[in-house]
């Protein structure tokens, strides 16, 4: 099963997308993870990533692409894997289907979470995120079991560089330039789902289950 979660930033994506990979037992694939561990380790494409993301831009398609075939071309991505942040441009849904093709495959679900913007900006604010293993928290709606520790790994959590309101505005306007028009791509194939965003994120999840397991 390969899956694609689409939505605005902090619209849930990375939250349900780790629940699924556990249900499901496919590796959850985040190229945001990807480069905040590369930013961690220093190399030089956590550097260049960094640069663009610090400003709320999308890291060129080119270089995403390219990091992204490399990941899901490894073993454990045999069995289905499930996308989250990826894609975010028409040109990366493109790329993705073609090497899909190539090996007589395709996307199977593409999930939008949907939250509208006022609630976007409120829930990046009280977001903390351990860049040890990628599970995120929020200081009210999903607080951690110890304030300021991840329950999964034990690292110290962070208020992520790019969750500064402004930075958050900035990638919201990007969302809806970049990203949004992959809503209408995905339908046109026939594989897209929507959620209710704005539900707990038991109900999400249970949202997701009913479609993934209906169809699946
Ligand atoms: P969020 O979970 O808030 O949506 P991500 O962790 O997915 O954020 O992404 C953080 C940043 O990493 C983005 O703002 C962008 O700069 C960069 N990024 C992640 N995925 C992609 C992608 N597919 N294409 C371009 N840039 C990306
Ligand atoms: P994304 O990966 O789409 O950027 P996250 O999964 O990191 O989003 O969620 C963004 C923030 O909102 C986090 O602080 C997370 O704990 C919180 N969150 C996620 N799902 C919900 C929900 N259904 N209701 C309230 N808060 C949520
Ligand atoms: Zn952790």
């Amino acid at each position: 099963m390969k899956i694609i979660m689409l939505g605005a930033p902090g619209a849930g994506k990375g939250t349900q997308a780790k629940r699924i990979s556990e249900k499901y037992g496919i590796p959850h694939i985040s190229t945001g993870d990807i480069f905040r561990a590369n930013i961690k380790e220093g190399t030089a494409l956590g550097k260049e990533a960094k640069s663009y993301m610090d400003e709320g831009k999308l890291v060129p398609d080119e270089l995403t692409v390219r990091i992204l075939l490399d990941r899901v071309s490894k073993d454990d991505c045999k069995g289905g894997y499930l996308l989250d942040g990826f894609p975010r441009t028409i040109p990366q849904a493109e790329v993705l289907d073609k090497e899909l093709e190539k090996a007589g495959d395709r996307v199977d679900f593409a999930i939008d979470v949907e939250v509208p913007d006022e609630s976007i900006v409120k829930r990046m604010s009280g977001r903390r995120a351990c860049l040890k293993c990628g599970a995120t928290y929020h200081v009210e709606s999903l607080p951690p079991k110890t304030e300021g520790i991840c329950d999964k790994c034990g690292e110290k959590l962070s208020i992520r560089e790019d969750d500064k309101e402004e930075t958050v505005k900035k990638r919201l306007e990007v969302y809806h330039k970049e990203t949004e028009p992959l809503i209408n791509y995905y339908e046109k194939k026939g594989i897209l789902e929507t959620v209710d965003g704005m539900q707990d994120a038991e109900e999400v999840f249970s949202s997701i289950i009913a479609i993934l397991d209906k169809q699946g």
